[in-house]
């Protein structure tokens, strides 16, 4: 059966340079069962109530200013599965989340990037569904159980956001070797509380993890983790590295 996944997605260079972070993507999705379809909850679709994206064709957005115009030209157009985009509300509404279908928005960076990298052909259905920030880790974890059943189909669930986030604090010259001792020292907090499958103290983790609000000065890019985790079991680490001396590009599977 799949695992779950959390991705680290980067920042969306990642899909021109895709580095360390790109080509362990690759082997990832190279080794995996091919996926029936695939359902992202991505930190860039904060809402205030569940939506899931419903058209029969996916598009990626761009949705970010000021890159070379060659990431501007990359295209990503997997088909969606509208079908499988109703069931998936059924479930939710019969477990008292109701949730919408959207059939506009398209794919933003934090899916379609990693998957551009995953599975280049475009040729599995995406569906992604959104993130409502406001209601922290607990609803995250609650909506993976949920929908991890779903793994029994072959469907693959991934959570895209990043281990550390604080775009305040990178340092542009630092090379991989560098790492800021907070950004580490919140990530090993993390992987400590997720190999001893501490719930408590994960959905605590403002207030219980070191350095967390410097590693999350907003919440949204950590809340995917926790979509992934209750998606799926057994936590192993996939892929570890830091980007510009404080944004963790950790990858994790639970399989
Ligand atoms: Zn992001």
């Amino acid at each position: 059966m799949l695992p779950s996944l959390f991705i680290s997605h980067g920042s969306p260079m990642v899909a021109l340079q895709p580095g360390d972070t790109g080509r362990a993507l690759a082997r990832l999705a190279g080794e995996l069962p091919r996926p029936t379809a695939i359902l992202v909850v991505s930190a860039h679709w904060e809402t205030a109530d569940l939506r899931l994206t419903s058209a029969p064709r996916q598009q990626a957005w761009h949705d970010f200013y000021g890159f070379p115009p060659a990431l501007y030209a990359l295209d990503y157009e997997p088909p969606g599965e509208p079908q499988l985009a109703r069931e998936i509300v059924q479930l939710l509404e019969a477990a008292g989340l109701p949730a919408q279908l959207d059939p506009q928005r398209p794919l933003d960076h934090g899916a379609w990037v990693p998957l551009r990298m995953m599975y280049p052909q475009a040729d599995i259905p995406v569906l992604q569904l959104s993130l409502p920030s406001r209601q922290g880790p607990a609803l995250q974890t609650r909506l993976g159980r949920l929908l991890g059943g779903l793994r029994e189909r072959g469907i693959l669930l991934i959570g895209s956001g990043s281990i550390t986030h604080n775009l305040r604090e990178l340092d542009w010259d630092a090379g991989p070797e560098v790492v800021e001792p907070w950004a580490r020292e919140f990530r090993d907090w993390l992987v400590e509380r997720l190999q001893a499958d501490d719930e408590a103290a994960l959905h605590d983790y403002r207030q219980q993890a070191p350095w967390a609000v410097r590693s999350h000065p907003s919440d949204e890019h950590l809340l995917p983790l926790f979509f992934a985790r209750g998606a799926g079991g057994e936590f192993r680490i996939e892929y570890q590295g830091f980007s510009k001396a404080t944004i963790s590009m950790d990858i994790y599977r639970f399989d």
